[in-house]
């Protein structure tokens, strides 16, 4: 029912009442509570990268909508801050409670927009999922702190107060978890919510609108508009928007947070990886190389997590054998077929453009030992497929390896120490995640210890406004590396783990050009993203009698 017809890609089936007798293809957005057509003459179609087929059209919002979408939230915000949190997280309660009961339709959806394998997608599901359980206990997150008797009859305490408006930004690689790191937080601290899916697969961001709406989200909580660079223009713009999330590519991620921050907006943006595993001699072979066939070819390499650089340090080529035997069982077809291992990339220019880097890996003297480019899958002929592709003596000069290629292509290398493979980690440009396969406890320490930025890390625990300022100082001193630098937290590290994306009690780090801001998402960095600290200094006691006028400046009595 209702907008669960996207799963069945047409709304003709709808039944519920924001739904009722719509046939059409277009997705409408989210403006107040309202499913609205919009009137924009522009579309973008969503289609199914296995097949295809034209899923859905999303339209490029008109200003005008954008700016009532706005109105909305900011309309909604003062009575959903004065909601009692308790209230606030029972919608979150119910919210979780309806996304498990739909989980099947929602991987559905993301299957048939997204591609990745209906497992795959329930994984994606899932772990937005678990953002929203752990919004559940807000109250405890957004609590604030108090010194009592600071002074003589004087506490202090302070509050953590929702911003107002604040706006997310979406990939296409994980449709449903991405907007649950997001709008979930922002919402059960007090703010109202402007969502951008991404123009790929924006199905799912629209499912779990109508469930929170379901679960209690008043109109105007919520909103959601669609389009792509002009929306997230008026987005970085808009005076009524505080904080912006973002989570992309590194193009649009550095012009978000330099537009957004340059407008006095809160921005947390998360970009681009290259992800490296190093693997010591010692380590088990066996999971090993299941941990790097799953990590770096699951999901068809799209995820921002993927391990895309195996580091293998002494012989690497017993490992290479065991690696290229394992990647070749593996079944590439569309993530609704039960077998299927990996589905394919997201687009015929995701496509391209994974098949030019390896290319220009083979041109500048890489060796490749699995070719996935020319793959044809039986009964998805015209799909965006790419089977497992594996590059081995990558160097770190090699186009292929200074690029984010987002596809289903392990790059192996090889390094004579582990201090040799810690530095090749370390130089690169990216941080965002990094792990180590070993039996070692003292090479698991040294890993942990040293993995760090390598060049250039710029640690700003302030004001955007201020990182910006020092960033435009410090292009002039260092203007080489300054595509290196960072806005602090460092890396997520894996000790014979993969993909060490952390559950929503901790924050999802990042570091050098994978994170731009200085609060991650969720955990206790993502409440205080989205909320603002008030301090309240109070006097109670007998003032009768009076003390005087005194003009010094107050201290401590
Ligand atoms: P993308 O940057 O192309 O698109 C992301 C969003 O930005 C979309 O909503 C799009 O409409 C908008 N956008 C794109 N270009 C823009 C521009 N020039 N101006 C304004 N808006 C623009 O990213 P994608 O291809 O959808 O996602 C893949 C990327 O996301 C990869 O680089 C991946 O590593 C990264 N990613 C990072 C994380 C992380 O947590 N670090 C997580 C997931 C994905």
């Amino acid at each position: 029912p209702g907008i669960f017809a996207l799963a069945n890609h047409h709304f003709s089936v709808a039944t519920e009442s924001s739904w009722k007798h719509r046939t059409s293809l277009r997705v409408p957005n989210l403006i107040g509570g309202s499913f609205v057509d919009s009137q924009s003459s522009e579309f973008v179609d969503v289609i199914n990268p296995a097949t295809q087929e034209v899923v859905s059209q999303i339209p490029l919002t008109t200003g005008k909508e954008f700016k009532s979408a706005v109105s909305a939230a900011k309309e909604a915000f003062p009575s959903w801050k004065n909601t009692p949190i308790t209230t606030r997280q029972r919608v979150m309660l119910k919210f979780q409670e309806l996304i498990r009961k739909n989980m099947d339709k929602l991987a559905f959806n993301v299957t048939m927009e997204q591609g990745k394998t209906l497992k795959d997608a329930q994984g994606d599901v899932f772990r937005g999922l678990e953002v929203v359980e752990h919004a559940c206990g807000m109250a405890t997150l957004q609590m604030g702190e108090y010194v009592s008797n600071v002074s003589n009859g004087i506490d202090t305490y302070s509050l953590r107060e929702p911003l107002g408006v604040c706006a997310g930004i979406c990939p296409f690689n994980f449709p449903a978890m991405i907007p649950l790191w997001m709008f979930p937080v922002a919402a059960t601290c007090g703010n109202t919510f402007i969502l951008k899916p991404s123009e790929k697969d924006p199905g799912a961001s629209m499912m779990l609108a109508e469930l929170a709406m379901e679960a209690g989200l008043p109109d105007g909580v919520l909103n959601i508009v669609h389009g792509t660079h002009d929306v997230v223009n008026a987005i970085c713009d808009d005076d009524d928007i505080r904080a912006i999330s973002f989570v992309g590519s590194n193009t649009a991620g550095m012009h978000i947070y330099s537009r957004a921050s340059a407008k006095g907006k809160r921005v947390q943006s998360n970009m681009g990886a290259k992800n490296h595993v190093v693997v010591m001699p010692d380590a088990n072979i066996d999971s090993t190389i299941n941990a790097l066939v799953a990590a770096g070819f699951g999901a068809a390499g799209q995820r921002c997590m993927a391990l895309s650089t195996v580091v293998f340090v002494g012989d690497s080529k017993p490992w290479e054998e065991k690696l290229l035997e394992r990647a070749k069982t593996l079944k590439v077809s569309a993530g609704t077929e039960p077998d299927a291992d990996l589905g394919p990339v997201i687009s015929k220019q995701a496509k391209e453009r994974v098949c030019r880097l390896v290319q220009s890996g083979v041109d500048s003297g890489a060796k490749l030992l699995l070719d996935g480019r020319d793959i044809v899958v039986p009964g998805y002929e015209k799909g965006n497929f790419i089977g497992p592709t594996i590059l081995s003596g990558v160097t770190p000069d090699m186009e292929c390896y200074k690029e984010e290629i987002f596809g289903p292509v392990l790059l192996c290398m090889q390094a004579n120490s582990l201090d040799e493979a810690i530095n090749i980690v370390n130089q690169n440009k990216y941080g965002n995640g990094a792990a180590i396969f070993t039996t070692s406890g003292a090479a698991a320490r040294k890993f942990q210890t040293e993995i760090e930025s390598g060049q250039f890390l710029v640690c700003i625990i302030c004001h955007p406004i201020s990182a910006v300022a020092y960033t435009i100082k410090l292009l002039f001193l260092f203007p080489d590396k300054i595509v290196a630098s960072c806005f602090c937290f460092l890396y997520k590290i894996g000790i014979n783990v993969p993909i060490p994306v952390p559950l929503p009690f901790f924050s999802f780090t990042g570091s050098k050009a994978s994170f731009a801001g200085d609060l991650n998402f969720y955990g206790k960095a993502g409440v205080q993203f989205y909320t603002q600290i008030k301090t309240v200094t109070q006097q109670w006691k007998d003032l009768s009698g009076g003390s005087g006028v005194s003009l010094a400046m107050p201290t401590s009595q």
